[in-house]
């Protein structure tokens, strides 16, 4: 096997993408509508599993985190109070020649609009206009005036549905600090550089976990999360020479944090936040309390009164897609061909294995590879494939990531077992057939490290 080492581009994961129904451009048949983008199946397998997979570290595997789903539209004061309206914005530029729309900070990442081997900016003709501030938040009317009254927010992060909601979870989730609240959701902001794919939507799903902790634990939890969310993404097979932590210096952080530091990808566009791991101080619980009247406050039952500090991992499923998805993009030579490859976890992978008939008119070989996928299918998402040659239907498999394939052959109906294909090594192994449903039970739960580079 001969690999082909070419630096990967966005275009190939977004052809990709197309081309196994992972993600397409929304409503597309109107002409799209800019940095937007719909999932279809294996997309939303694997952005399921992604969330289950936050969700099982986040919630279900620990004791002091519990879940909320709050709304998406809240009372506009909630953006008052947070800041966002005030102070949600991007510095932009117009260029005056091409009348495209850049972020000032981040020239580096935009094509002007003329030349787009060059940054705006870089040729005799861009003309840029002096930066000046551009809200990202999306504005609505709630009721039948569409007036000052009326106006609302589309919601531009998570995080504050959960600040609002502290005192009930407090009360009801019979938790003390540190403990902390998570939630998912979609999130919307009217980005001003679209492109580059998952990495900058305008609607996304975010995954924030809010950790309320004594003033006094806050640095020790920044650190504390700060390693555990890049541990998460090594368990899941993301490589280590791709993922680094940056330290956010202080002229670069938001005005509610008192230290950040990104867990950074090395996407084809260069190495780019994929997850913030914030501390809030008490910031929020302290802007609400003032602006709503609540006290957002925790009392010990000596009495001791004191605003928790907040921790906040903050990160959104498209962003952790497109990292898993560059990640795990793998070309080789295999004989004389090429093999596209992507070499997801298995855990993330939207579909464990697939169930194949190498002669699917044989009727022996199609109902014993029926029953077989009728067999698993309750416990794990398979896919039972008659269509094509073995070896084409092997490549559809591979190129959406399906770890193993089971194929039922001559010798399955001599002696009842099937092979098993490894996507990664290529391995051929048999296996009874009887057996193969606590084979795969074993194997999801084996842990799987990259066969490439560390
Ligand atoms: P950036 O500097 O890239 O605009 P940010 O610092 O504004 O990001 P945060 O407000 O910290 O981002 O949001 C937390 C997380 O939400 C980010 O780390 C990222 O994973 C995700 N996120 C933010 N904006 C977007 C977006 N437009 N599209 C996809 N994911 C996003």
């Amino acid at each position: 096997m001969a690999e082909t080492a070419k630096p990967l581009t966005m275009d190939t994961i977004v052809s990709l993408c197309r081309r196994r129904g992972f993600v397409f451009p929304s409503s597309e048949i109107y002409g799209g509508i800019g940095s937007t983008y719909d999932y279809g199946h294996y997309g939303v397998l694997t952005k399921n599993n992604i969330r289950s997979l936050w969700f099982g570290a986040m919630v279900q595997e620990r004791d002091d985190i519990v879940a909320l789903d709050s709304a998406i539209i809240l009372n506009p004061r909630v953006w008052e109070a947070s800041g966002h309206v005030a102070g949600f914005t991007d510095p932009l530029v117009d260029c005056r020649t091409c009348k495209l729309r850049f972020r000032a900070d981040q020239l580096e990442l935009a094509s002007c609009g003329r030349k787009p081997s060059k940054h705006p900016g870089e040729t005799p003709d861009c003309d840029l206009t002096e930066p000046r501030q551009f809200n990202l938040m999306f504005e609505t009317h709630v009721g039948a005036l569409q007036d000052e009254s009326s106006l609302a927010y589309l919601r531009p992060e998570t995080a504050q549905g959960i600040f609002v909601n502290f005192k009930n979870v407090a009360q009801l989730a019979r938790r003390k600090p540190p403990f902390g609240i998570a939630q998912v959701g979609k999130s919307f902001r009217n980005e001003i550089t679209p492109g580059n794919f998952l990495f900058r939507l305008r609607e996304f799903e975010q995954m924030e976990m809010e950790f309320f902790v004594p003033p006094g634990e806050a640095d020790e939890w920044h650190a504390y999360w700060i390693e555990a969310r890049r541990q998460w993404y090594l368990d899941l097979g993301l490589r280590q020479v791709n993922l680094r932590v940056r330290e956010h210096d202080a002229n670069e952080r938001s005005h509610y944090s008192l230290a950040t530091s990104d867990l950074e990808y090395l996407y084809p566009i260069g190495w780019q936040e994929l997850e913030g791991v914030a501390n809030r101080g008490e910031y929020d619980l302290t802007q609400h309390t003032r602006e709503s009247g609540t006290k957002l406050e925790w009392i010990d039952p000596d009495g001791t009164r004191y605003t928790p500090y907040v921790i906040e991992p903050a990160v959104s499923i498209d962003r952790i897609m497109l990292a898993f998805l560059c990640d795990a993009y793998d070309e080789e030579v295999v004989g004389d061909r090429k093999r596209v490859v992507l070499r997801l976890h298995p855990r993330v992978a939207p579909v464990k294995a697939a169930i194949l008939p190498l002669i699917p008119r044989d009727e022996g070989m199609a109902t014993r590879a029926r029953a077989l996928y009728e067999e698993l299918r309750p416990h794990h998402q398979v896919e039972h494939d008659e269509s094509g040659q073995i070896g084409r239907r092997y490549r559809r498999q591979d190129e959406i990531g399906t770890p193993w394939a089971f194929t039922v052959d001559e010798q399955t109906l001599e002696d009842e077992t099937v092979t098993v294909r490894d996507r990664d090594s290529l391995a051929q192994e048999r296996l009874p057939l009887s057996g193969v449903r606590e084979w795969l039970d074993d194997a999801l739960v084996q842990e799987w490290r990259s066969p490439r580079s560390p």
